[in-house]
């Protein structure tokens, strides 16, 4: 019975989450109800049900038939694995509840960062704020300080040398939040996954639109999500990537 409210509440979250993200410096306020981009009509109720209403929908805004993005039924489904996830872990609900706000931010980070390629200062400090509050309160040992700040400055330094164009300096501002709130097991972890992601992912894009000339070697895919989605899993699954690969 718990997981299915964590699976529901999260969902209902993660709809949320989606239009924070979408209105994020738009000039659009939250409190506005939603309505389709394409034709302005406002959603009803039913409409409006997390996950469920784009399936029974078929993807399709109920009166103009226009496309509705997956990203809305990915990003619930991500958020209500993430809450009962991070829920099922074996630490105090004071830390359960400490990250799983810490990763509502890092998902309007995650919806931001693939729809402008830009990560927002105010989400990233706030990130930075609550991971040091974070540590405060829960301690660790002096590289899980220090996890943070030695991974922003390897991000700083490739954002230098390569100037901006292999990772954005927002990237750097992350892996220091992440660094903080994960310590350095799974901060490292989280990072070496994000790269293993991004990879793949990369590869996998080359490989199905090989031959068309929509995307080269060179074409921006923002990292910030794949260093969310590895942080994610390295908490989750425990990893301790670093010591498992260095001996
Ligand atoms: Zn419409």
């Amino acid at each position: 019975m718990t997981t299915v409210i964590l699976l529901v509440f999260g969902a209902i979250i993660g709809s949320f989450l989606n239009v924070v993200g979408l209105r994020f410096n738009s000039g659009l306020s939250l409190g506005g109800r939603s309505f389709c981009p394409h034709c302005g009509k406002h959603l009803k109720w039913y409409e409006l049900v997390p996950v469920l209403s784009f399936f029974v929908l078929k993807g399709k805004c109920f009166k103009c038939q226009s496309k509705i993005s997956w990203q809305y039924p990915l990003i619930e489904i991500l958020t209500a694995l993430i809450f009962l996830s991070i829920y099922n872990l074996q630490y105090t609900i004071y830390n359960k509840i400490f990250l799983i706000l810490a990763f509502c931010i890092y998902i309007v980070v995650l919806i931001y960062d693939l729809r402008h390629k830009i990560i927002p200062d105010r989400l990233v400090y706030s990130l930075i704020i609550l991971s040091i509050v974070y540590r405060l309160l829960f301690g660790g040992t002096l590289l899980d300080w220090l996890a943070g700040p030695i991974l922003f400055v390897f991000f700083g330094l490739v954002w230098l040398i390569s100037r901006g164009r292999a990772m954005g300096f927002g990237d750097a501002k992350l892996v220091l939040s992440i660094g903080l709130l994960l310590g350095a097991a799974h901060g490292f972890s989280a990072i070496i996954l994000g790269f293993w992601i991004g990879a793949g992912f990369g590869l996998l894009l080359i490989l199905l639109l090989r031959g068309s000339k929509k995307i080269t070697m060179k074409s921006e895919i923002p990292f910030g999500p794949f260093l969310i989605l590895g942080a994610w899993l390295a908490l989750i699954f425990n990893l301790d990537l670093l010591h498992v690969l260095s001996f």
